[in-house]
């Protein structure tokens, strides 16, 4: 039994960013609130699941993108096909972002999954219908076996985290009307939850930031500890300028000639920050496939170059 709906009010500010859902943060209690969609008559659900556990996937912990990592994760390859194939009305939008787009976003770590199902377009509109409320009935519990953070729909947010308020009101300045904006977890994103496995893993807070404002390392393995509040940058490393995925002009030409990168010249993209990961490796600076604060100073990019 669900509580009645109450007016579910927007309010606090719009984050700007058009997909920037980071406002989702703030706790805020609210009433249980209905789903942005009538309510299906038949819901075939996705197929392909193991059985579920004794013990199901535990509710996640809200866990924001940390890293600048935009290569779609597995959990998500998979999730696509299976939602492609059982709701043929919908176009894939995509997974990754470059990390130059604006805000906190799981696009910029390959960790999120937009849907294109306008609600406008009656056959889409049913669809995405039946599969929200699939994953969002029984306090989630198809969501929690997938490992989906949050869903931003049709002017309305649901997030696993608190699932029981319901379908909140998203401040967003893009009301996702033609799109349904899907969020993993890592363990949803890296296809470890009990829908692919068979078992529930334990919670992966995912890579932590060296220092406040700084990206955190790429993924590589599971975070059993949530992240504690990084330091802030020293001050010996606050003239850095930040390169990272999408950014271009002189200096990635600089980096790309100090790294000898052959190709993407001027534009930094998957090779450019492959070599910068690399090198980290070498100096034992953290994996952040970033040209950040510290990987700036180490590839002398502070002094002016020679003519
Ligand atoms: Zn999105």
């Amino acid at each position: 039994m669900l509580p009645a709906a109450a007016a579910a009010t927007a309010g606090a500010s719009s984050q700007g960013a058009s997909e920037s859902l980071a406002a989702d943060q703030t706790p805020q209690l609210r009433a249980y609130a209905p789903a942005p969609f009538p309510v299906p008559a038949v819901l075939p659900g996705l197929p392909g699941g193991k059985n579920a556990p004794a013990v199901l996937d535990r509710t996640p912990s809200y866990v924001p993108q940390t890293s600048c990592d935009p290569r779609e994760k597995p959990g998500i390859t998979a999730f696509k096909r299976l939602v492609m194939s059982t709701y043929p009305a919908g176009r894939d939008w995509g997974s990754v972002r470059n990390c130059t787009d604006d805000g906190i976003s799981e696009h910029l770590e390959g960790r999120a999954w937009d849907w294109n199902v306008n609600v406008k377009n009656p056959t889409q509109f049913a669809q995405a219908a039946q599969l929200l409320t699939w994953l969002t009935n029984d306090n989630g519990y198809n969501a929690r076996r997938l490992g989906i953070m949050y869903i931003g729909y049709n002017a309305k947010i649901w997030g696993a985290y608190r699932v029981a308020e319901g379908w909140r009101p998203l401040n967003n300045s893009n009301a996702h009307t033609d799109h349904v904006h899907f969020s993993f977890t890592w363990n949803g994103a890296t296809a470890r939850t009990s829908f692919w496995t068979g078992t529930a893993a334990a919670e992966d807070y995912g890579p932590c930031r060296p220092y406040a404002g700084q990206p955190a390392p790429i993924w590589t393995h599971p975070n059993p500890t949530p992240c504690a509040n990084p330091p802030a940058l020293p001050a010996s490393l606050k003239k850095a300028k930040r390169l990272w995925r999408g950014s271009t002009g002189t200096n990635v030409i600089r980096v790309q000639k100090k790294l000898k990168v052959k190709s993407e010249a001027g534009f930094f993209g998957a090779a450019t920050a492959k070599a910068v990961s690399k090198y980290q490796k070498r100096k034992h600076l953290p994996r952040t496939g970033v040209v950040d604060a510290a990987t700036w100073y180490a590839l002398k990019m502070n002094r002016k170059p020679k003519k």
